[in-house]
């Protein structure tokens, strides 16, 4: 794995976060985008070399709203940039780790990505994402 992609970040309210976030780290979001098949909309500051993703829900199934439902608003995730996704994914299958999916799949920012279930990672839900150069 090389750096840390992201840090993902479970909102209610994806304007009064945008707010905050431009208060904390002294500059404004660079883009906003909603990922449909994830039922969340997402904002990505640039912090250095890595982001900070905002996740707000969009409807009540999203695993967002199932999130800040247990936990409240906070950390979600920690996303690590990978170069070949389906490689890192069957090096974690063989090292024990549990994938939430068996494919890859699209995410935003143009990323693939992949998730490793919590349980088995020491409670952090992980990300994997690949920068997605098949891009029309
Ligand atoms: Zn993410």
């Amino acid at each position: 794995m090389d750096k840390i992609e992201h840090i993902g970040i479970a909102v209610k309210d994806l304007d009064v976060s945008n707010k905050l976030y431009e208060k904390l780290l002294g500059k404004p979001h660079y883009k906003m985008e909603e990922v449909l098949s994830e039922g969340v909309k997402t904002s990505f500051f640039e912090v250095g070399p890595n982001k900070i993703e905002l996740l707000e829900a969009t409807n009540a199934d999203s695993p967002i709203a199932k999130f800040i439902e247990k936990k409240g608003e906070g950390v979600h995730h920690i996303a690590f940039a990978v170069e070949n996704i389906e490689a890192e994914m069957a090096r974690l299958k063989k090292e024990g780790f549990t994938l939430l999916s068996e494919e890859p799949r699209q995410g935003a920012d143009n990323k693939l990505v992949a998730f490793i279930h919590p349980k088995t990672a020491g409670g952090v839900l992980v990300e994997l994402c690949q920068e997605n150069n098949n891009k029309p």
